[in-house]
């Protein structure tokens, strides 16, 4: 059964405020583009209840952030700027190829450094300073600083940048080591015919980190225990927030698991990679997701190939408040006459982000006196959405949308009293209410990727399943302790 009631991220983020964790699962339900950094200032936000001033800044990561990750790698060139964003998890995607298809070249290339000259800007220190301290001349300074394109970025060092110098007690100057940028080195030698530079990867460490928590207080408490990341706690509420109400269906003893993927660099902790699978136990109900790519970029599918989320946003963004409903009958504020209102208005201010509810192809994009600026899209299943009275207008007849992609803004053009989003929901040309017509669910993955799923997601499950096991065998150790204090 599936859940297609969706809260907006406004109350979303003033619930989380006032009740914990609480409704924040349909925020990131419905604008379903989350990532990354943008997601842990949101998390942050939440926690802190500062978010909704945060929500329509644009055109960084917050917006799109809100992302089940990635089924949109494919689009970042999209005409939104919202999508002009790197996704982390696409972009853990791509280091790990790069860090597959390198690795081994990597080790072969790591140059030692144990026993260089390390050095650590101080405030105010320049690299010329540094320089003199070590009795390397000025000439020589010079000399690096032109080496490359890439070493004129030396001029510019900051408190807590790290050099490593070879030095040799007759020759002076070997080489020195800089930090490029977050993925290479940049070393500069000395060579026969002069001052030489190169770029190095530096090793980053992909590892598989697995953990479980069951839930006492909130599951704001129990990831902490966990030590998951706020993070990577809404991301897993977000996969699964299209099933579970974390507001108000989470119970004491409700239980999860997840496997995902840590970044190590130089031999630290680095940031999170993507949840590889998870599962979530609800009242007793299991639910399960596993992270695959079926060639639109990677998304979290049920074990049957379901996919986690729905073909549809209930509301396609983030509103105040509803200040109209679908009335075949209603009595019209401007015309003054009975004629019956097609849509959901969502009041919400001028500007705000308007998301396709689903993916789809945008059929118009136009403005008349009536509807004001105005968007169509058309869906599959024969499901058409409609947008009107927006400020703006971000794509174009033919565009190709992404559920979640902003196609437009809240405005008051046309026939409208205040900025608000008239939104219509057509299935085969009928108007249908928009808060309370049937979702369809989405597509299901082809035949034909089963396989390559399944070999990709039993293993995962079979180790959740492990990780599930011994969380519950430890939490009926503990119940034993409390009751019989004598076996403890
Ligand atoms: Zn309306």
């Amino acid at each position: 059964m599936r859940r297609p009631d969706l809260t907006p991220i406004v109350a979303v983020a003033r619930d989380a405020a006032a009740k914990g964790f609480g409704r924040a699962r349909s925020a990131f339900r419905e604008h379903p583009r989350i990532g990354g950094t943008a997601l842990a200032l949101i998390c942050v936000g939440l926690l802190i209840g500062l978010i909704p001033s945060q929500r329509d800044s644009e055109p960084t990561a917050q917006v799109t952030a809100l992302t089940l990750p990635e089924q949109q790698a494919g689009l970042a060139s999209a005409a939104d700027p919202g999508n002009a964003r790197e996704d982390a998890d696409s972009l853990i995607d791509k280091e790990l190829r790069k860090a597959v298809t390198s690795s081994s070249d990597d080790e072969a290339a790591s140059t030692s450094i144990s026993d260089w000259t390390m050095v650590e800007v101080r405030p105010g220190q320049t690299l010329e300073r540094i320089f003199r301290d070590l009795g390397l001349s000025a000439r020589l300074l010079h000399e690096v600083v032109n080496a490359s394109e890439e070493t004129k970025q030396l001029a510019r060092i900051r408190p807590g940048d790290e050099f490593a110098f070879d030095l040799d007690d007759e020759e002076g100057f070997r080489s020195l080591r800089a930090e490029f940028d977050e993925e290479s080195w940049l070393f500069v030698e000395r060579a026969e015919d002069g001052i030489t530079a190169r770029t190095e990867p530096r090793a980053l460490e992909y590892r598989v980190v697995e953990t479980q928590g069951t839930i006492s207080t909130s599951l704001y408490r129990a990831a902490q225990q966990a030590e998951l990341s706020d993070n990577l706690t809404m991301r897993l509420a977000n996969i699964f927030g299209w099933d579970i109400d974390f507001a108000l269906e989470i119970r004491a003893g409700d239980r999860f698991a997840l496997i995902y993927e840590q970044v190590w660099r130089d031999g630290e902790y680095l940031r999170d990679g993507p949840i590889l699978a998870a599962r979530f136990v609800n009242q007793g109900e299991t639910f399960e997701a596993v992270r695959f790519d079926a060639g639109n970029g990677p998304d979290y599918f049920a074990p049957d190939g379901r996919p986690m989320r729905q073909a549809f946003l209930r509301a396609p963004l983030n509103f105040t408040r509803v200040t109209s409903n679908f009335n075949p009958r209603r009595f019209h504020p401007i015309t003054r006459q009975v004629r019956p209102h097609n849509g959901t208005d969502y009041g919400a201010p001028t500007g705000t982000p308007v998301w396709a509810s689903g993916d789809g192809r945008v059929t118009r994009s136009s403005y008349n006196n009536r509807n004001g600026n105005y968007i169509f899209i058309q869906h599959g299943n024969n499901i058409e959405t409609r947008y009107l009275h927006l400020s703006r207008r971000h794509v174009n007849v033919g565009d190709r949308v992404r559920q979640g992609e902003t196609i437009g803004r809240v405005g008051a053009t046309g026939m409208a009293t205040g900025p608000h989003l008239h939104y219509e929901f057509l299935a085969n040309g009928a108007h249908r209410n928009p808060r309370t017509v049937d979702l369809p669910p989405a597509d299901p993955l082809p035949d034909d990727l089963m396989e390559q799923f399944r070999a990709t997601g039993q293993p995962l499950l079979a180790r959740l399943d492990e990780v599930d096991q011994s969380a519950l065998m430890l939490a009926s150790a503990e119940d034993g302790c409390s009751q019989s204090s004598d076996d403890c």
